[in-house]
């Protein structure tokens, strides 16, 4: 794609490998990176090649066309998605060697008939609800697994769960949530079946409870550098990885009592200078942070002024001198000594991180850099 327009996310590379280093130091077993929203947002198969480089060989997403578009780039990672799949797509799940997670009978016997149909044996891994309320084995669990274990061309690889309060200070119902866990791992393994990978942990997990680390842990947020709890500070020690950048496009300005943008919802006070950007909600700039929004320029914070519209927003610059057409703005990154996180934003907006990041849209090209 040819870029045009002095728009783009910035994703440092370098920063993902420390982060992922920085898990291995929480965790000793092995990781698979979740890539799923594409690699939220940052570029899954840039993300996925990077993390590649540094030993990372089974990857997590969250549907079949995510994983599709990785298998076509790389053929020999192992694949899983970590959620739904429709049974009648079991024969591309065999062919493709993707690994789904099982949670109904139905599902096991058909991705059996498409392994015998395909004459391979499919991978797959059981999901258990032990407390999340998504999906999962609940009840019957025991029984169900036992049979689907019986069903031919079927390697059952992995049992896992998802907890629901993995970032809480109280984690005693994440502790209840593990204790279904074994204990269901023990009735299997009392029934004679053996499941060689057990995981369970998110980020929150990975950081607050060692002993759902297991054979296997799901990093997502913190290798972004994000983290998943308020309650986690800096020496936690991950870096954020996505930069959102942008130029001015045109200076300007206006007088006393003039306004800016549809609706005339800020009207100037004093002589204001206007820098106007070329990105808006269209890009994923949330419109919830029309008149109260920041924008860092030449080390200095500017406040976003009116609604942001599709395509454009304005910003007050009265305060920066020096301020030209062309000059970098950094919505999401840093800037000089200031910094605006995916986390500060998320709080303007009412929402979370991940969201944030995630929503950042396509049309953004994503340019990778390698910070040392
Ligand atoms: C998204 C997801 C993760 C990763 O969660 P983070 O909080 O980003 O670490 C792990 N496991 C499952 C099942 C998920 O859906």
């Amino acid at each position: 794609m040819n870029i045009f327009r002095p728009v783009w996310a910035e994703v440092d590379l370098g920063a993902l490998r420390r982060n992922l280093k920085r898990i291995q130091q929480y965790a000793g077993s092995e990781i698979m990176p979740i890539v799923k929203a594409d690699a939220y947002g940052h570029g899954a198969v840039e993300v996925v090649r990077t993390l590649k480089e540094e030993g990372i060989t089974r990857f997590g997403v969250a549907i079949l066309e995510e994983a599709l578009e990785l298998r076509r780039e790389f053929p020999d990672i192992a694949l899983m998605v970590i959620g739904p799949t429709l049974s009648k797509y079991s024969e591309i799940l065999v062919k493709e060697e993707i690994i789904p997670e099982i949670f109904q009978i139905e599902q096991a016997e058909a991705l059996s008939a498409a392994a015998l149909k395909l004459n391979k044996t499919a991978r797959l891994h059981i999901k258990v609800d032990t407390g999340m309320g998504r999906t999962g084995f609940r009840e019957n669990a025991l029984e169900n697994i036992r049979k689907i274990a019986k069903l031919p061309g079927l390697y059952l690889e992995g049992i896992y769960t998802h907890l629901a309060t993995a970032d809480s200070t109280d984690l005693s119902y994440a502790k209840q949530q593990l204790k279904i866990f074994d204990d269901l791992f023990e009735k299997l393994c009392a029934a004679g079946i053996k499941i060689p990978i057990r995981h369970v942990a998110n980020s929150a997990a990975i950081m607050q409870i060692p002993e759902s680390h297991y054979e296997l842990c799901r990093p997502g947020i913190i290798l972004y550098g994000l983290l998943p709890m308020d309650h986690a500070g800096q020496e936690a020690g991950f870096e954020p990885v996505m930069s959102l950048k942008t130029r001015i496009s045109q200076l300007k300005t206006i007088e006393k009592g003039e306004s800016v943008g549809y609706g005339r919802t800020f009207i100037a006070d004093r002589p204001t200078k206007v820098a106007t950007l070329p990105i808006g909600y269209g890009d994923g700039l949330r419109r919830s942070l029309s008149n109260g929004g920041e924008v860092l320029l030449k080390g200095k914070k500017a406040r976003i002024i009116g609604k942001i519209c599709m395509d454009q927003i304005m910003v007050d610059v009265t305060e920066i001198e020096e301020i030209q057409e062309g000059d970098e703005a950094v919505l999401l990154g840093r800037n000089g000594d200031l910094f605006i996180s995916a986390d500060r934003i998320a709080e303007q907006c009412g929402t979370i991180s991940y969201e944030i990041l995630c929503g950042i849209s396509k049309r953004v090209p994503r340019v990778m850099v390698e910070s040392k």
